[in-house]
């Protein structure tokens, strides 16, 4: 992930972004999160970073601030035809958004799922 080598949090504390806690709601989240947002928001990669935890399924860890139950927001929005204005700043293929991010024209299959559904 070349993105990484320009990331804010390079020199952070990684623990800063896996708080001790899975539950979202916890003070503790809250905390970790009200700590690492700063960072993320001078991040010159955040969109990179949010895109990849949405694309590999990161159910663990603050990626770009966003928890995992933010995360899952976006992935059932996207599910739902919803792009997210951060991650998906390019039209994605409604037929792999989840799994194989691949732009698209907005609302059309990408060239791969086009082939899939002539075959
Ligand atoms: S957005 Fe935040 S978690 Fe992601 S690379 Fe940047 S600083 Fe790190």
């Amino acid at each position: 992930m070349s993105w990484q080598r320009d990331a804010a949090c390079r020199d952070a504390d990684p623990e800063l972004f896996f708080p001790p806690s899975e539950d979202d709601t916890s003070t503790v989240v809250a905390r970790h999160r009200i700590a690492v947002a700063p960072i993320c928001g001078r991040c010159p990669v955040a969109t990179e970073c949010l895109r990849w935890a949405l694309d590999t399924g990161q159910d663990y860890g603050l990626w770009a601030a966003t928890t995992p139950t933010d995360r899952r927001a976006i992935r059932r929005a996207r599910l739902a035809g919803i792009p997210d204005p951060v991650a998906d700043a390019e039209p994605m293929c409604p037929g792999c958004a989840l799994l194989f991010p691949m732009p698209a024209v907005d609302g059309q299959l990408c060239a791969a799922c086009t082939e899939r559904t002539i075959r």
